[in-house]
Order: structure tokens, then sequence, then C-alpha cells
């Protein structure tokens, strides 16, 4: 991408209304543009970088085993009006009627849905285990959204539910979507922590929040300092192995770790002082088992092998990908704006012609724009006439991992600078080194 062609409507001003520092720089960085309170439309910069967040989420989704469908946005109320929930909801759900007078509403959640889905199809027991989930807008009118997309009232959720003979085989389940939440979280470079969560009248432990550590975060959260160290297993796991899932949510859940619901202090205190950790957290996921709360009222059931109908249990599994691109941002940044881990980066590098016009310059940059182009890395190339001061500060800004600068004066000896935005570190090196870092495939 030329960035004379690409649409990114910087800010210069600090906006006054953004509390926190991801709020601004998505603002300042033309990632986003509020359209009401809580309601945000997504500019290229934000888009590119939303894209490769549901990426990795669609991924280790299917790695996980399970499988993309995609429900619409608007759901007629009858729907909720079976599992009790419509007239529990409260007012954060958006009610709507169409032109024949029918209510229907804005999905905040799906679970009736699917459930509708599963009913309508699954007879048997061998059509189980099954997990269904999309990555779809929702809707929920927030007493006061803020912080930009954090807390925003239309946000997108990758929101899974699974479906099981019996608890037995939803707690395999569910084991499957926790190792694939760390498993998601840890690729886009967050340590993103599972913390037992509230699991309301079903009770037992079957519930967990994944939690990053951040300043701004709206939950005081506190565990055990052991989480720091902990790495999620790599790509080759079998998560039809229900052994060595179970293995892996043990050792991931034996350190201490709690929200402020769910807290217990004596527990935390067990932890020796220099091992402690209290914080405030941002929730990025929840995974959640709930049995046949949806299943009994709707009548979802399947014939097991003793020919019996039994009621099948479920459980749901969110991840805010619009909360989780400001969640990045707020652990990766300093003073001059973002530093994108690598896989989650809108542009792998950003190319800075210093002086269009030069031919060393123009001739540098033009090949080492189609070598990266070519080796399938995304590449920004700034050809434009702005001063070099305001490109650098642009790069800064917008966060791109690797610049690569050309200047009249090294151009002509046929070399380029290398910054890296991760931890400032300059190199200069030979066009063809360049190609060779970047160019290669
Ligand atoms: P919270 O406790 O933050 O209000 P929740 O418990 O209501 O969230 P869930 O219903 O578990 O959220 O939704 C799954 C995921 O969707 C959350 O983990 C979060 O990442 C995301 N999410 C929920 N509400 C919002 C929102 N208002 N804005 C952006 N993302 C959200
Ligand atoms: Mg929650």
């Amino acid at each position: 991408m030329r960035l004379s062609k690409f649409f990114l409507p910087l800010l210069k001003e600090t906006p006054k209304e953004a509390e926190i520092v991801s709020h601004r720089l998505m603002l300042r960085a033309g990632m986003v543009r509020q359209q009401s309170a809580g309601i945000y439309s997504w500019l290229p910069l934000g888009k590119i970088v939303l894209d490769k967040v549901c990426a990795i989420i669609h991924e280790e989704q299917k790695r996980a085993g399970a499988n993309e469908i995609l429900m619409p946005t608007i759901q007629p109320a009858d729907l909720w009006r079976e599992s009790g929930r419509y007239d529990d909801y409260g007012k954060e759900m958006l009610r709507i009627q169409d032109r024949h007078e029918r209510d229907m509403l804005f999905g905040p959640t799906n679970e009736e849905m699917v459930t509708e889905i599963f009913r309508s199809y699954v007879r048997s027991y061998k059509d189980l285990p099954l997990n269904l989930y999309h990555i779809q807008w929702k809707f929920r009118d927030e007493v006061r959204p803020r912080f930009g997309v954090m807390r925003s009232r239309e946000f997108l959720m990758k929101d899974a539910y699974s479906f099981d003979m019996n608890q037995e085989g939803a707690r395999a389940a569910y084991h499957r979507m926790f190792v694939s939440y760390l498993r998601t979280f840890e690729r886009m470079g967050l340590k993103a922590i599972p913390m037992r969560a509230d699991t309301g009248p079903i009770g037992g432990d079957l519930s967990h929040e994944f939690i990053i550590l951040a300043d701004t975060g709206e939950s005081q959260v506190f565990c055990d300092k052991a989480y720091l160290e902990m790495q999620a297993p790599d790509e080759g796991i079998d998560y039809w192995d229900e052994a060595a899932m179970a293995k892996i949510v043990k050792d991931f859940t034996t350190p201490y770790a709690a929200t402020d619901e769910m807290h217990d202090e004596s527990a935390y205190e067990a932890i020796g002082e220099k091992d402690r950790l209290s914080a405030r957290g941002i929730e990025v996921g929840h995974i959640f088992y709930f049995g046949t709360k949806y299943s009994d009222p709707m009548n979802a059931k399947v014939q097991g092998p003793d020919g019996q109908e039994h009621t099948v249990h479920m459980g749901s599994y969110g991840i805010g990908p619009t909360r989780l691109v400001a969640a990045i941002i707020e652990a990766f940044h300093d003073e001059d704006g973002i530093k994108w881990p690598e896989p989650v980066a809108p542009f792998h590098v950003g190319l800075i012609n210093m002086k269009p016009g030069d031919g060393a310059c123009d001739e540098i940059c033009e090949k080492l724009y189609k070598a990266i182009g070519a080796s399938g890395r995304d590449v920004l190339y700034d050809d434009t006439d702005n001063r070099a001061g305001a490109k650098f500060a642009t790069f800064d800004l917008i966060g791109v991992p690797w610049q690569v600068i050309a200047g009249p004066r090294s151009a002509a000896e046929g070399k380029v600078e290398i910054k890296n935005r991760a931890d400032g570190s300059r190199d200069t090196v030979s066009v063809e080194e360049a190609i060779n870092r970047f160019g290669a495939a």
C-alpha cells in the first residue's frame, strides 16, 4: 500500500473525550470514528488490525474443532420468550418492532438462536460433540459506554456454543476451548490469565474469564506471578486427547487467580508475598458451562446410546475482538504511539522515502517495495511529500514494527536504515541486506 493512496485520517490534537491511552491512540491514528455514543466505524488502519485479530481467532477455533456459522444480528423476540430471557434481560437489550409490529431485537448474545438451530437438525448422540461459532456484531445498551471500543454498545463478539450428551462431554468441550483461548491470546502477544469466574446457580468450576493485566482495566484482580512465566501449548497439541487437555487446564488453573467477585483473601495470602500480584485487568474472553439452562426450556434433546432422550449440556465461549484491539494497544505503546506485536500489526514494514524525487531514494524504495510485497509481507510505503519529521512521527504513531528509511545520503551509498519500533534500535544496512531481511519468503 502506498501512503499517498491510503486513507489514514490522523488527528493532530489529542482528543479530549478519550480517557485512556488506547482510545486516544485509536482516534489519533485514524483507526476508528465514533458515530454516536458507544458506536464506531472502523477506518482502514483499524479494520486491517481487526481482521488480523479475527483471523487468529478463526484459526484457533477451527483447530479446536469449532464449526463456523453466521447467525443474524436481528432476532425474533419469540425465541427469547421460550427461554424466559426476553423479560429478564432488561434495558441492555435493544428492542425493535418490524412493519408487522412483530417484536424483534438486536442480539446481545446468541444462546437461544444457536439452540434453535441445534434442535432443528440434531437428533442423535452420534452427531456430538458439536461446537458452533461465529464472529458477529452484538448490541448491548450499556449504561455507561466508555473507553472507546473497550466498552461500546455495538461490538464484535466471537461466540461459540458447545453441545454434549452429558456433563462429562461438556467438560471435555470446555477444556478444548480453554486451551484454544490460551493459544489465541498468546499468538497476539498477550498474557491473558484465566481467572475463576462466577458460575451463577449452576455452580462448579467451569467458568473462567481471560484477563489481561493493565492499569486501565475495569476489574480488580488477584493472582500468582507464576502466570507471567507460563506459556501456551504449541500448535502440535491434540485437541481430541482428553487427558492431555485436562492436564493443560489443570496446570493453568492451579496457581491462584481470581477477579474481585470470586476473590478468596485467605487463599491469596497463602501465596508468598513476593509472588502475589494485585492489579487491574481487562476481560478479553469468558468461557462458561451452563448445563441445560437453555436446552431444557427450549427442548433440545438427542437420543442416547441407551435409546432414551437426553437434554443436551451446553457451554458458551466468548471473545471480544473489538475490545481486544484496544487491549493490545493498552499492553503495547509508548509516548510516541502504538507498538503492534508483529502477528496483529497492520503492516509489517513501513517504508519511508525521506526525499521523493531524489533518484537514489526513489529507486531504492521502489525496489524494496516490490521485493517486500512479493514476500507476502504487508508494507506501507510513504511516498508522500510530507516533512521527514512528520513521516517518522506518523510511523511511530501507527506502530508498524519495522521502519525502513531511505534518506538521500545513505541512499547514494546503496544503504538504508532499519528501525525497530518495539525497542527503538537502529541499524544501517545495504539494500541487498534489507531485501534479504524483508523481501525473502
Ligand atoms: P463485561 O463483564 O466486560 O461487561 P460480559 O461479562 O458482559 O463483559 P460476555 O457476555 O462474557 O461479557 O461477553 C464475551 C466477551 O465480549 C467479553 O469477554 C468481552 O471481551 C466482550 N465484550 C462484552 N461486552 C463488551 C462491550 N460492551 N464492548 C466491547 N466488548 C465487549
Ligand atoms: Mg463476562
